[in-house]
């Protein structure tokens, strides 16, 4: 196969950017990842890795990294904000849908990845100003003046993206008014208190809170909410923006006392803006494709925006490794082909914030997905947010 011999380059060094690097490598391609961030930092939050993603991290080979160190919980406990009722559990044992659930601090996830590749392909500090495509090269500008030419491109570059930008045109994402609360500390400050062994998220009536421990000694906890916020607060650098403990506390006042003794117990948090936007048109243009947050950014409602960017990596070495020659427009289009009706049914899922709400709905089309050995066609799926 053609492509094998070329080069691709990847810009942003995120989960999505950094799985694909590892697939495409799996599938015997040469890639190169561009990060514009000097240094990796250790942001505070922790994330959920549901047995769709957990299946493609066993395939570069890092699953059995995180299982020993990460919180495996029993189940999604969905419970009512005030009395505590239990509106769903849906019990999650490995052998349901294949692998396990994981939660993770995100900066074990992230150092993982990095693990899983040769130093040298990883480079810092490279911030993408400029993309030329002409007659098959690509030249790819950085902030610092460098550039780097590939015979392809993947922008793994986030909400703000600019490959976006630059292949479909500049657009501002979707705020719906809301933030995210978040904050990640020891269990030591809850003086002996238990959030029990399920991930557990507490319904309000316009606001929740989600609720987990990190680790498996469960030595660590993290909650992350999303509440609506009154004035116009939106900052491309919403990992590291602070929040007010005193005001959280405050926006969930009358929830029971389960949350309000995590609230209590946490020291300080940060906050995020919730963003997300509909699902584009076009996800590649001629030897440029896009991934992850890039192409489908949603809100965090159903833990699935790492999910589905990770999905995406594997997705997107098959097309490339299944593909006559070096049709990279064809592996391209087949893999949008496949991925946009599931990434929009699960973007409107996730905009709806219905998912797992009541009801007994099926959901092992989300976590039952098996991105190796699924069939390339175009996925099924109408959109649903009931
Ligand atoms: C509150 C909250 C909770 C969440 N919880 C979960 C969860 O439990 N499970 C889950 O699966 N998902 C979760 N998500 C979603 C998840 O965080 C994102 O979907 C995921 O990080 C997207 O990965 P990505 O690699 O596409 O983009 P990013 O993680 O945003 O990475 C993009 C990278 O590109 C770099 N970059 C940007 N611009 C440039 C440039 N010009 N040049 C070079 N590099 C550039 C950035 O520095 C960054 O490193 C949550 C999100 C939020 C906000």
């Amino acid at each position: 196969m053609g492509h094998k011999q070329l080069t691709f380059a990847i810009v942003g060094a995120g989960m999505g950017g950094l799985t694909a690097a590892a697939t495409l490598r799996r599938a015997g391609i040469d890639a190169h990842v561009y990060e514009q961030a000097p240094r990796f930092e250790r942001i505070g939050a922790g994330i959920q890795m549901m047995p769709n993603s957990m299946k493609v991290l066993r395939g570069i080979g890092i699953e059995g990294k995180l299982r020993p160190t990460c919180f495996q919980p029993y189940s999604h406990l969905n419970r009512e904000w005030d009395t505590g009722r239990v509106m769903r559990e849906l019990p999650m044992p490995e052998s349901m849908f294949g692998a396990p659930y994981l939660c993770m601090h995100r900066a074990h996830l992230h150092s993982t990845l990095v693990s899983a590749l040769p130093e040298e392909i990883i480079h810092l500090n490279k911030k993408l100003v400029g993309l030329d495509q002409r007659a098959g090269q690509l030249t790819l500008a950085f902030a610092d003046g460098s550039r780097a030419t590939a015979d392809a491109v993947i922008g793994a570059d986030g909400v703000h993206s600019i490959v976006r930008d630059i292949i479909i045109g500049p657009d501002a994402p979707i705020h719906k008014g809301r933030i995210a609360y978040r904050a990640i500390f020891s269990s030591e400050l809850l003086h002996g208190g238990d959030i029990g062994p399920s991930r557990t998220k507490w319904w309000g009536i316009d606001r929740h809170i989600v609720i987990y421990y990190t680790t498996s000694t469960r030595s660590e906890l993290y909650f992350v909410t999303s509440v609506p916020e009154p004035a116009e607060w939106l900052t491309p650098e919403s990992w590291s923006a602070k929040g007010d403990v005193n005001e959280l506390r405050k926006a969930y006042e009358g929830f029971h006392e389960d949350v309000r003794a995590v609230l209590e117990a946490c020291p300080d948090c940060h906050k995020w803006a919730i963003l997300e936007r509909e699902p584009l048109p076009r996800w590649s243009d001629g030897r440029v494709a896009l991934l992850g947050d890039a192409c489908h950014p949603m809100t965090p409602y159903m833990a699935q925006g790492g999910a589905t960017a990770i999905e995406d990596a594997a997705i997107l070495a098959r097309c490339l490794e299944e593909v006559e020659g070096d049709d990279i427009e064809g592996a391209f289009r087949r893999y949008e082909e496949h991925r946009k009706p599931r990434t929009s049914r699960i973007q409107a899922i996730s905009s709806a914030n219905t998912w797992m709400k009541g009801g007994d709905e099926d959901t092992s089309w989300l976590y039952g997905y098996d991105a190796w050995n699924v069939p390339l066609t175009p996925s099924e799926a109408p959109v649903h947010t009931g």
